[in-house]
């Protein structure tokens, strides 16, 4: 029988081994300049201030040549892995794997995309106290506001899509480290690692968030995103 620890910790971890191709930009979208810094520097700067998280692991490209041309917060939590794979949830298995050995299985583990770099240190810390007790763990997601079109062959409308029910998943996502692990094994084909949870038969929680927590993808994502961390620093002042 395997015990769980009554008092799990939290880690965060980083996947930052993509290419960004969608940016059209040669340097990979996680070290674009954003407000004078990499855009993952935000993401980073962002967990760190969640107290509760005890670890953040950084997954690179093995042949990252750009990381070290960067100063990083001096912070002892932050450990950085060359593990990164052909796809997002390659780069999160592999790191698991590194992450497993020297780290309890019950342990909380927080997936968040290095690209997100607005997400709310308040909003990951509720995500922690709302799913901490959870049986499988869950998402940050938001429920689908516009009405959804499934396009044909020729870019017309091929079908409307009921947005009734649906919602957009975003990141952290948070599963346990053994459960995250086996589920990621038996189903490597998944866009997030809930859809590797939901494989195995288990229904990942929703929790709700808004669209401020989104994925800078394309160019003009970098001028809304630097808007919304402006803003968020000066009400901070
Ligand atoms: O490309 P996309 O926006 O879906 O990437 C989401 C996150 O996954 C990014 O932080 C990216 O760096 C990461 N990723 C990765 N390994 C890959 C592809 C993407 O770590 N092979």
């Amino acid at each position: 029988m395997t015990l769980i620890n009554p008092q799990p910790s939290f880690h965060a971890l980083i996947p930052a081994a993509g290419s960004g191709s969608r940016m059209g930009s040669e340097l990979p979208k996680q070290y674009i300049d954003l407000l004078g810094r990499p855009v993952i520097r935000h993401t980073l700067d962002a967990l760190l201030a969640v107290g509760a998280l005890s670890r953040v692991w950084v997954v690179l490209a093995p042949d990252d040549a750009h990381w070290t041309n960067y100063q990083w917060p001096s912070d002892p939590r932050i450990t950085v892995l060359r593990c990164g794979g052909a796809t997002r949830a390659e780069s999160v298995a592999n790191a698991l794997q590194d992450v497993a050995k020297q780290t309890d299985p019950a342990t909380w583990m927080l997936v968040h995309d290095a690209a997100r770099a607005c997400v709310s240190p308040q909003l990951v810390a509720r995500m922690i106290e709302e799913l901490s007790d959870d049986p499988v763990g869950g998402l940050l997601a938001v429920p689908v506001a516009d009405t959804l079109k499934r396009a044909g062959d020729d870019g017309r409308v091929a079908q409307t899509i009921p947005r009734a029910g649906l919602w957009q998943a975003q990141t952290p996502q948070m599963f346990r480290l053994g459960m995250l692990r086996e589920a990621l094994a038996a189903h490597p084909d998944v866009t997030d690692e809930a859809g590797a949870i939901e494989a195995c038969g288990l229904s990942p929680r929703l929790i709700a968030s808004d669209a401020t927590n989104f994925k800078v993808t394309f160019p003009d994502d970098l001028a809304m995103a630097a808007r919304l961390l402006s803003s968020a620093a000066e009400l901070q002042k």
